[in-house]
């Protein structure tokens, strides 16, 4: 146990890569493929340019585009029942527009992804546990767009009426919250599915420009279980300000002694979940398609240098 531990603590950071496959419009316009997955088994990917190998990068796990949503959770998900075991965690996925951020994430009515397979199993272990502990389990889905706050389960936006203005607060160590944030309380599937697909409609009808608003905001899932007696630490799933991100994720990396959590809203927000015993699973998010192999190399080299 206690050398488990010592492991965990040398790097609480884990990194998924997953490419999307080439889109039907890309194929028809003949892109090929800048990705070799043959070992991707063994967490590897080696990026080709001309039909020749260029870089191969090693992650705790890769996933080809023919890999599918149960195969993609399958490997998530002891790391994100350790909720119960009272760590906070952290999934995020990060990555070029397009690239299936939100597909891993969110996914599809039909494709569900990881945030809806973490709750449902979450279920699961709560039912298998129920006759020794009660869990009250809540959801809040929130977005952060020019550094500020928003609550996408409040339909209160009227014409002309500005919204009202969410700050982070911290009540001791651990403890960053945002006074106000509704949290809505979910007994089952469905009613959690009910309350994500609100939050990602408030997102889309909030905006002028949907596209353009979803790749310069984001969006975060906050999952708390409280365990009857016993508080365990707030969950948080959350996404942030890119440069931000990177600037904490990289001090976090190189065990540098100070993080500068504070430089923006999400990176602060994220503070309790990237920090301290936390546990956190970054998808690196790619895609095959010869034509965007500079933000793919980018995209693969700052997340190389998380683990
Ligand atoms: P992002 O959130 O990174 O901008 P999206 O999740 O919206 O990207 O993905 C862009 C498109 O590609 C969507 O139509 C999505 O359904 C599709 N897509 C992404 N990843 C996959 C995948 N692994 N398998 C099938 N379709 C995918």
């Amino acid at each position: 146990w206690h050398i488990e531990f010592r492991i965990f603590l040398a790097g609480n950071i884990r990194v998924f890569c997953r490419c999307r496959p080439l889109k039907s419009e890309e194929v028809a316009a003949g892109a090929s493929m800048t990705i070799d997955f043959e070992s991707a088994k063994d967490g590897e990917l080696t990026v080709m340019s001309n039909g020749l190998p260029k870089k191969t990068f090693k992650f705790d796990a890769v996933f080809g585009p023919r890999a599918n949503q149960a195969d993609v959770f399958e490997d998530t998900a002891s790391f994100a029942s350790s909720v119960l075991d009272g760590y906070n965690v952290c999934i995020f996925a990060y990555g070029q527009t397009g690239t299936g951020k939100t597909f891993t994430m969110e996914g599809t009515e039909e494709d569900r992804g990881v945030n809806f397979r973490t709750l449902e199993q979450l279920f699961r272990m709560i039912k298998e546990r129920e006759k020794l502990f009660r869990y009250d389990v809540s959801v809040s889905v929130l977005e952060v767009y020019n550094e500020q706050i928003q609550d996408l389960l409040v339909s209160d936006s009227q014409p002309g009426v500005a919204a009202k203005r969410l700050e982070i607060r911290q009540a001791g160590e651990g403890l960053h919250h945002v006074p106000g944030l509704v949290e809505a309380n979910v007994h089952n599937m469905s009613e959690v599915w009910e309350v994500l697909q609100t939050g990602s409609n408030a997102r889309a009808v909030g905006s002028t420009n949907a596209n353009e608003h979803s790749s310069r905001s984001h969006c975060i899932h906050c999952v708390m279980t409280e365990v009857q007696g016993e508080r365990l630490k707030e969950t948080q799933n959350i996404n942030k300000s890119l440069s931000a991100l990177g600037d904490v994720i990289s001090a976090l990396a190189t065990k540098s002694p100070h993080i500068p959590f504070r430089n923006s809203k999400l990176t602060h927000l994220l503070q309790d979940s990237l920090g301290g015993d936390s546990k956190t699973l970054m998808f690196v998010q790619i895609s095959p398609n010869e034509n965007d192999l500079g933000e793919t190399i980018c995209s693969l080299n700052f997340a190389s240098r998380v683990r």
